[in-house]
Formats: structure tokens, sequence, C-alpha cells
């Protein structure tokens, strides 16, 4: 049985696309930017607001 398979899309307010290929991924790629390039704002979100923020594609 073929899985289907997603990736997650998240577009930050600066203008980066950050993508991963799981929820954990995704969390994990964002978290890094936030603290890379918005260090003001990385102890605001939560995995929730992240999730929350992304979008999540089928892969084709
Ligand atoms: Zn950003």
């Amino acid at each position: 049985m073929a899985e289907r398979e997603y990736y997650w899309l998240l577009r930050c307010p600066c203008g980066e696309s950050l993508e991963g290929a799981t929820e954990d991924d995704i969390v994990d790629v964002s978290f890094a930017h936030l603290k890379a390039k918005h260090p003001d704002m990385a102890d605001t979100y939560e995995r929730e607001h992240i999730l929350f923020m992304a979008q999540r594609f089928v892969k084709t």
C-alpha cells in the first residue's frame, strides 16, 4: 500500500521559505530559523504556533 507523502512549508514573514519533510522537521527548521534570524521571537513561539502557520502539501 502506497502511503501518501507530505511535506511542510512555512513562509516566514521575512520572506524566507522553510521546508520540512515531517511535522518534527518543520518545527526544527523553523525554530532554527527563528533563533538565527529572529532571536527576539524565538521564545514566544511554540510548536503549535509553527504548525498553525505551516501548510502541509501532498508530494506529487
Ligand atoms: Zn524569517
